[in-house]
């Protein structure tokens, strides 16, 4: 697909990203206070820089592994069949375990991997997602943490990325195509 001409607007600052995730972090810290060893399960490639920060905020024993998924592709349209890539290297029966991912939006992705993760019988399963499209919406799934709501526009940055580009912007942007008349 050759590329349009787009910009990027900044939607969320990184100043922003980083107090929300503190937030968070104090509530997670509270959920998983009692756990010896919590599973942290990023969804690559999109969580890769949320994960990162956000586990330096969490004050608890944690083991890191991560989950590839396919949605997406390399467009903007989202695709209903979810595909594990590659899948966890460690199990995870009887461990508490947090799934952490980007964007929830027509929500096929983390309601299948929930589903195959809750199947290995973990003692505990959350999830959070920084973002949230709730008005895309196709299958019934919370995420446990949302880090912000937003709406129906195509993001970019913190790991998120438009044709594997822009995922190393310190903040979420939206694309506006600069070809449109
Ligand atoms: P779902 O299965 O919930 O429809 O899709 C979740 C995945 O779609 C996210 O993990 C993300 O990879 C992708 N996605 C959803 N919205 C956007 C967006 O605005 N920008 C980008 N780059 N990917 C998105
Ligand atoms: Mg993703
Ligand atoms: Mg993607």
């Amino acid at each position: 697909m050759p590329q349009r001409p787009y910009v990027i607007d900044v939607m969320i600052s990184a100043k922003t990203i980083a107090a929300r995730i503190e937030e968070l972090c104090d509530e997670i810290t509270q959920e998983f206070g009692d756990t010896d060893k919590l599973v942290v399960v990023g969804l690559l490639r999109g969580s890769f820089v949320f994960i990162a920060d956000l586990v330096r905020e969490l004050d608890l024993p944690i083991e890191v592994d991560f989950l590839e998924a396919s949605s997406y592709g390399d467009g903007m349209e989202s695709s209903r069949e979810v595909r594990i890539l590659k899948d966890l290297r460690g199990a995870i029966e009887g461990r508490d375990v947090l799934v952490v991912e980007d964007i929830v939006d027509t929500g096929h992705t983390l309601n299948h991997v929930t589903h195959l993760l809750a199947s290995r019988k973990p003692a505990r399963l959350k999830s959070i997602a920084l973002l949230d499209k709730p008005s895309r919406r196709e299958v019934d799934f919370r995420s446990d943490w949302i880090g912000f709501e937003i709406p129906d526009e195509f993001v970019v940055g913190y790991g998120i990325d438009f044709a594997q580009r822009n995922r190393n912007l310190p903040y979420i942007g939206k694309v506006r195509f600069t070809d449109e008349s």
